[in-house]
C-alpha cells in the first residue's frame, strides 16, 4: 500500500546510501533569472550541462513589470540576471522562454501552462513555491543555490532523508466567494506555519476532487508556507483534461500510455500516511492575514486575536511583534484594516481564473487605492485581453502590468512603501517581504479586488450580492 509520493520518489531514487541519504533522478529542472550562481559553478568546474532538454527556464523574479525591454530593469546588477540567463540559454541550449516571447512569465505558471510539468515526475526549480507543480499530481521540491549547481551537472538530486507523509482532507462544499486561495490560507492558520514540517503533503477529499487544476495550483503553492516539502494532489480526469494538448504534453502514441501510467499513481487505498489533519469545507470563509506569518489568519468575519490569550507564551510573543510591525490592535475586525494598495499576481493568483474572479468584484466599480494586475504569463494575459478582463480592470483604475513575479518579491522595482498596508494574492506576509516596512495581507484575488475598491478589507460576499462598495 503505497502512497502518490512514496511511488513517485521509488521510482526516481538511483541510490540509497547506508545513512539513509537518497540519490534521486530529476525529471525536469526548471530555471529563473536566479540561476546564474549555478551556471558559474558549472563554468568553474568546466562542466557541461548534464541535460539541456530536461532543463526549461524563464526570467521572472527581476523582469520589469512596466516594460519587457531588459533597459527598463534599472539596477545593473538584476539587468545582469536577466542577461546572464540569455548567455547561458545560447551555451548550453536548454529550453527558454525569454523576455519578448509570449510563453515568458512566473517559472511555476509557464512549467504548468506549457504541459511540462506532468504527474509522476520528480521536478525541482530553486525557489520556494515549487510545490505548486504537485498540484498535477508530481513531485516538487524547492532547492538551494548549490543544489541547482548539482542538478544543472548531474540532473540528480541528494535528499538527506526521505520526507514523513501528511494528508490533509477537506470534506464538503465550499460556500459561495470562498476561494483554493482561502482554503489554504484556513488550512495554514490550523496546523501552523510549521505545521507540515518535514512531510510532504498530499491535498484529499470532497473539496480537493470538485476543485479546478487552476486552485489546486494556488493550495500546493502555498504548502511550504506551512513548513512543508512539497504539496500534492492525486491526477484525475481534471488533471488529464487540463493537460492534453500541451504543447509538451505527450501526444499521439504516447497520450494513452502516459494517461495509463498517471493513473497508477494515485494513493493506494489503505495507504497509510504519518499524519491525518481534516477540515471541513463548508465551514470555511473568505480569509486574510493579519500578522507576519501566514499562519496569522482569520476568517473576514473575525477579529484580530488579544495575544493575552495565546496558548503559549512563545504565540503571545509573536502575536504582540506581528501587531507592532503592521500596526493593528488586538480584538480589531478583520474587516475594518486599512489598506493602501493592492497587489493581484504572483505565482499563486496569477492564472486566468484568478483574473476572472477579480474581473468580477472590480467590474463597474473605482478603486479607491492604488491596484497593479499583473498575469502570471504572457499567454494569460493574452487570454484575459481576449476576454476583455484589462478593459474592465483599466476602467476600475487598476494599473495592467507585463508578466512577472512583481510585488510578490520586491525585487524587480514594484514595491509597498513603509508603513503601506496591501491586499496582496502572493504567498508570503514576512516583514520586508514586499519592501522594507511594507505591510502585507493576503488574500484572495476576489478579495483582493474588494479590498481595492473599497480601500480596507471587505468582505467580498458584500460586493457579490451587490452592495456598494
Ligand atoms: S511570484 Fe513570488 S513566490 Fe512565485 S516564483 Fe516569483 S518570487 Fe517566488
Amino acid at each position: 500500500m503505497k502512497t502518490l509520493f512514496d511511488k513517485i520518489w521509488d521510482r526516481h531514487t538511483i541510490l540509497v546510501r547506508p545513512d539513509g541519504a537518497t540519490l534521486l533522478h530529476v525529471g525536469r529542472h526548471l530555471i529563473h533569472d536566479g540561476s546564474r550562481a549555478g551556471f558559474r559553478a558549472l563554468a568553474a568546474k568546466g562542466l557541461p550541462l548534464r541535460s539541456p532538454e530536461r532543463t526549461f527556464g524563464t526570467p521572472d523574479h527581476y523582469v520589469s513589470t512596466a516594460s519587457h525591454d531588459v533597459n527598463a530593469i534599472p539596477e545593473p546588477q538584476r539587468r545582469e540576471m536577466v542577461t546572464a540567463m540569455t548567455e547561458n540559454q545560447k551555451q548550453h541550449g536548454f529550453t527558454m522562454f525569454g523576455l519578448g516571447d509570449k510563453r515568458q512569465g512566473i517559472v511555476h505558471v509557464i512549467g504548468p501552462e506549457q504541459g511540462i510539468t506532468q504527474p509522476g515526475l520528480l521536478m525541482v526549480c530553486g525557489d520556494s513555491h515549487t510545490a505548486t507543480h504537485g498540484a498535477l499530481g508530481a513531485l516538487a521540491f524547492g532547492i538551494g543555490a548549490s543544489e541547482v549547481s548539482h542538478v544543472l551537472a548531474t540532473q540528480t538530486l541528494w535528499q538527506s532523508r526521505k520526507p514523513k507523509s501528511m494528508r490533509i482532507t477537506v470534506d464538503g462544499t465550499l460556500p459561495p466567494g470562498v476561494t483554493p486561495k482561502d482554503v489554504i490560507i484556513a488550512i495554514i492558520a490550523r496546523i501552523g506555519a510549521a505545521g507540515g514540517t518535514g512531510h510532504v503533503i498530499e491535498y484529499a477529499g470532497e473539496v480537493f476532487r470538485a476543485m479546478s487544476m487552476e486552485g489546486r495550483l494556488t493550495v500546493c503553492n502555498m504548502s511550504i508556507e506551512a513548513g512543508a516539502r512539497a504539496g500534492m494532489v492525486a491526477p484525475d480526469e481534471t488533471t488529464y483534461a487540463y493537460l492534453q494538448g500541451r504543447p509538451y504534453t505527450p501526444s499521439g502514441a504516447d497520450w494513452p500510455k502516459a494517461l495509463d501510467y498517471w493513473r497508477k499513481l494515485p494513493s493506494d487505498p489503505g495507504a497509510i500516511f504519518d499524519v491525518e489533519h481534516r477540515l471541513n469545507g463548508a465551514e470555511m470563509a473568505p480569509m486574510a492575514t493579519w500578522g507576519t506569518s501566514p499562519e496569522h489568519a482569520a476568517p473576514v468575519t473575525g477579529h484580530i486575536p488579544d495575544p493575552a490569550r495565546a496558548a503559549t507564551a512563545e504565540q503571545r510573543g509573536a502575536y504582540e511583534r506581528a501587531l507592532a510591525y503592521m500596526d493593528l490592535k488586538p480584538g480589531m475586525r478583520i474587516d475594518e484594516i486599512p489598506i493602501d494598495r493592492v497587489f493581484i499576481g504572483s505565482c499563486t493568483n496569477s492564472r486566468i481564473e484568478d483574473l476572472r474572479e477579480a474581473a468580477a468584484v472590480a467590474k463597474g466599480r473605482t478603486a479607491k487605492v492604488p491596484t497593479m494586475v499583473v498575469a502570471g504569463s504572457g499567454l494569460v494575459k493574452l487570454q484575459a485581453e481576449s476576454e476583455g478582463l484589462h478593459t474592465i480592470f483599466k476602467q476600475a483604475g487598476f494599473d495592467w502590468r507585463e508578466p512577472g513575479c512583481s510585488m510578490c518579491v520586491g525585487m524587480n522595482g514594484d514595491l509597498v512603501g513603509a508603513g503601506e498596508h496591501c491586499a496582496s494574492t502572493s504567498n508570503r506576509n514576512f516583514v520586508g517581504r514586499q519592501g522594507r516596512g511594507a505591510r502585507t495581507h493576503l488574500v484572495s484575488p476576489a478579495m483582493a479586488a474588494a479590498a481595492a475598491v473599497t480601500g480596507h478589507i471587505t468582505d467580498v460576499r458584500r460586493l457579490m450580492a451587490g452592495e456598494a462598495a
